[in-house]
């Protein structure tokens, strides 16, 4: 059996264990990491049929993990998907107005970013147990809104770690914010930045790739690493949900096993529907990935005409973890792409921080047929969440309203009839505001009271994880332009 190791998109960088890939976050010489290979699923779908959640997450982990015991990844997924969500199927799949809805979020802060952060928390103590790494682990991160809470949420007293989450102060709704600033657990870190989302992860990559920082750290025992979608170990679990999607749609009787199937998701960096391609790699059988962008529109474009231009303002729209001009994982794509050539993934890397712009060559441009690309306007999310509520009683957040909006222009364009699965990415009650907009209700009430309406109207309870927000203090004040990022970080962790 051939080797089996992490390497950089750049090509540069030492080979390194899924473990250590974990623990670094970014590839030493500022690419991603990138398995050596993407393995075969080393079991049948139709053994994985009976299997749970947990089980299946199991079998989709392991090859990509293979220096992890049966033992440590089992305690690893055990920890992760069990009572933090509040439903047992961890990420149910609903048929509603005729389509099917892969429900991401069910988990502790009602996003689809649970169903990789409650895991990589024990994937990294796993991982530096493994290592013998003594040094305390500083997890950075950028938000767009909903990665910042999970990985609070993730990290909050844990061992060992410190999380620090900087969120673009103009970006987030109203309940994303409450959420991160009224936080718990003393090794957590919140900041308000200045600016955009594209500012607050640009600052963090150069935080990550600033030398003389590192070596002050290191002196003081503290090491860096990331719970963004830059590390392998947000990526891994997520490959696990589309094969949990697909064979749910096989034991509903939606689809035959073996049947392709389009999955259609909203997408901002890129991470979740890449975790959908590698799935594909696998073996699952997976038509096209369509790729549903907001008006931020870089990616649809992208696919479109084979030029990547980020030189355009940033929109600030009703899906704001969707508010995105760099998508980081589409490096991973272009590696894969281009033969795995670290090379040409430099060359457009520089291009694109130099100029704003890279056009890939043709031949990696033909390698991205598995993908297509759409786009939806605010208007067009909130008449899809208005319709689909009118027709079935559903209640969609805008995100997933996004996707939905993009599937049905899709299939009418060309005219696909193969069956579709909607990542539906985020509770509406994250963004009950917009939503009530869109369904024509009032909305003149304060937060919470907005949550209630919601909850009528829908049928649904408030979710408790935000019911709880009301009573909560505010414990996280600070803020700081992208210009102070770095001073922030030096004076939480050494005053
Ligand atoms: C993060 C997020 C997205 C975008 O996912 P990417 O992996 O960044 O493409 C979509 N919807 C919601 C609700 C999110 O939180």
């Amino acid at each position: 059996m051939q080797e089996f190791y992490y390497q950089s998109t750049r090509g540069g960088g030492k080979r390194a264990a899924a473990a250590e890939a974990i623990i670094s976050g970014i590839a030493g010489d500022g690419g991603l990491y990138v398995p050596s290979r993407i393995p075969k699923l080393d079991i049948t779908l139709e053994d994985l049929l009976p299997l749970d959640y947990r089980g299946r997450a199991y079998h989709v982990m392991k090859p990509f993990l293979p220096d992890y015991t049966e033992a440590e990844l089992t305690a690893c997924i055990q920890g992760a998907y069990g009572e933090k969500f509040s439903v047992p199927g961890i990420a149910p799949l609903t048929k509603r107005a005729g389509t099917l809805f892969l429900e991401l979020f069910h988990g502790p802060t009602l996003a689809f970013k649970d169903m990789a952060l409650t895991l990589l928390p024990y994937l990294l103590s796993t991982a530096l147990r493994k290592e013998g790494v003594d040094r305390e682990v500083v997890i950075l991160t950028a938000t767009s809104g909903d990665t910042g809470k999970a990985a609070l949420e993730g990290f909050a007293g844990i061992p060992g770690t410190r999380v620090i989450v900087f969120y673009p102060e103009q970006g987030v709704s109203a309940m994303q914010k409450r959420q991160m600033v009224t936080q718990e657990g003393d090794n957590t870190h919140v900041i308000g930045i200045e600016g955009n989302f594209d500012d607050a992860q640009g600052g963090v990559k150069e935080i990550f790739a600033d030398a003389g920082l590192a070596s002050r750290m290191d002196r003081r025992g503290y090491r860096f690493s990331s719970a963004n979608s830059i590390n392998v170990g947000r990526l891994i679990p997520q490959v696990a949900y589309y094969f949990h999607a697909y064979l749910q749609a096989c034991a509903a009787g939606d689809i035959s096993l073996g049947d392709p199937v389009v999955f259609v998701v909203p997408t901002g960096n890129f991470g979740n529907i890449l975790a959908g391609f590698y799935a594909k790699m696998m073996g699952l059988p997976v038509g096209t990935l369509l790729c549903a962008a907001n008006e931020n529109r870089v990616l649809a474009d992208f696919f479109a005409t084979g030029v990547y231009d980020r030189r355009r303002e940033l929109l600030t729209t009703m899906s704001p973890s969707m508010d995105i001009l760099v998508s980081s994982n589409l490096e991973r794509l272009l590696y894969q792409a281009s033969g795995r050539d670290g090379e040409a993934v430099t060359r457009l890397m520089d291009e694109l921080s130099r100029e704003g712009r890279y056009r890939i060559p043709p031949l990696t441009a033909a390698n991205l047929k598995d993908f297509a690309a759409g786009h939806a306007s605010d208007e067009e999310a909130g008449a899809a969440i208005l319709r689909v509520f009118r027709e079935a009683g559903y209640v969609m957040d805008p995100h997933t309203a996004v996707a939905y909006s993009v599937w049905q222009k899709y299939r009418k364009e060309w005219r696909e009839d193969t069956p579709a699965i909607i990542l539906s990415t985020a509770s509406p009650y994250k963004f009950a505001r917009d939503v009530m907009t869109s369904l024509g209700l009032p909305t003149g009430e304060e937060d919470f009271t907005l949550l209630k309406n919601l909850s009528t109207c829908s049928g649904t309870p408030v979710p408790e994880a935000l019911k709880a927000l009301e009573k909560l203090p505010v414990r996280h004040r600070a803020r700081c332009t992208r210009g102070e990022m770095r001073e922030a970080v030096e004076r939480i962790l050494w005053g």
